[in-house]
């Protein structure tokens, strides 16, 4: 069995089965940004609990099935609309990034590509330079991803503290991927049963580009999605004849790499149980 890093996992909207199952296919890590959760929060209070619960109480739920739990935080896209409320969250963040399970700021970026998310972008990106922070970025959907994907890249390259090689942009697709990676940024592609990257797609697009600075993730939320996307995208690999090196690279090694840049994060020991993972209490 393939051991595989899930990178972009809502485990707050998962059951316990969905854990199990995970654990069971060789998931020893994920790393859970703080996202929208279908409906939109009345108080800046309402993100705080939410924060706590990723990272106190998800790490405790996925250390009993053996996979260590780290999380990302923000205000997501959707709700960084109303900057007002984006100003009240952001304050509330520092404080818990020196938490051991928290490896930056995520999932940012753009929703509907408004002047107000771009401002509520921006404030992100400078909270990840002050606090030196790795940082997660949402792309938008359908029609707003390929225009979504330019701003956010332009916004950061107008950074000049921003090192591209410390940023994931997700939810990349066949038009978005070359922009990104020429850009030095990491790659990632999500993978639904619908919507976004099929295992089928995103198994083209490693055999159009290469495994470089590209990981993927299987995004599961409170939608219709897959927490075993990283299981399936391990199989299509196999059936195309792709040897283990590089699924294992695709799964387990560029995520290690991306994320063993933050120094909290522990490159899980193949083969062990969260419990004997430094951090998990
Ligand atoms: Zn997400």
């Amino acid at each position: 069995m393939i051991p595989y890093i899930d990178m972009h996992a809502h485990m707050v909207s998962r059951t316990t089965d969905d854990y199990r199952q995970m654990a069971m296919t060789g998931c020893v890590a994920i790393t859970e940004p703080a996202f929208w959760a279908g409906w939109d929060r009345s108080t800046p209070e309402g993100f705080e609990d939410y924060f706590r619960q990723l990272t106190d109480f998800e790490s405790k739920r996925a250390a009993e099935y053996g996979i260590r739990h780290y999380a990302w935080l923000c205000i997501n896209p959707k709700e960084g609309h109303d900057r007002s409320m984006a100003q009240r969250v952001i304050e509330r963040i520092p404080k818990f990034l020196d938490h051991p399970d928290v490896l930056g700021i995520g999932e940012i970026g753009l929703n509907k590509n408004t002047k107000n998310e771009l401002a509520t972008f921006r404030d992100h990106v400078n909270l990840a330079m002050e606090h030196e922070q790795l940082i997660l970025i949402h792309t938008p959907h359908l029609e707003d991803k390929k225009k979504g994907t330019r701003l956010i890249i332009e916004a950061l390259q107008s950074d000049p503290r921003v090192d591209p090689s410390r940023v994931l942009i997700d939810h990349a697709e066949e038009h978005t991927i070359e922009m990104i990676q020429d850009a030095g940024f990491w790659a990632g592609m999500t993978l639904y049963p619908v919507t976004k990257a099929t295992p089928a797609r995103a198994a083209d697009l490693v055999e159009q580009y290469g495994p470089e600075r590209l990981v993927v993730s299987s995004a599961c939320d409170w939608g219709e999605s897959a927490p075993m996307g990283v299981p399936n995208f391990i199989f299509e690999m196999r059936k195309r004849g792709h040897d283990e090196a590089l699924i294992q690279r695709m799964v387990f090694g560029n995520q290690a790499a991306f994320l063993s840049q933050c120094s909290k994060f522990v490159t899980p020991r193949v083969g062990g149980w969260a419990e004997d993972l430094a951090g998990v209490d």
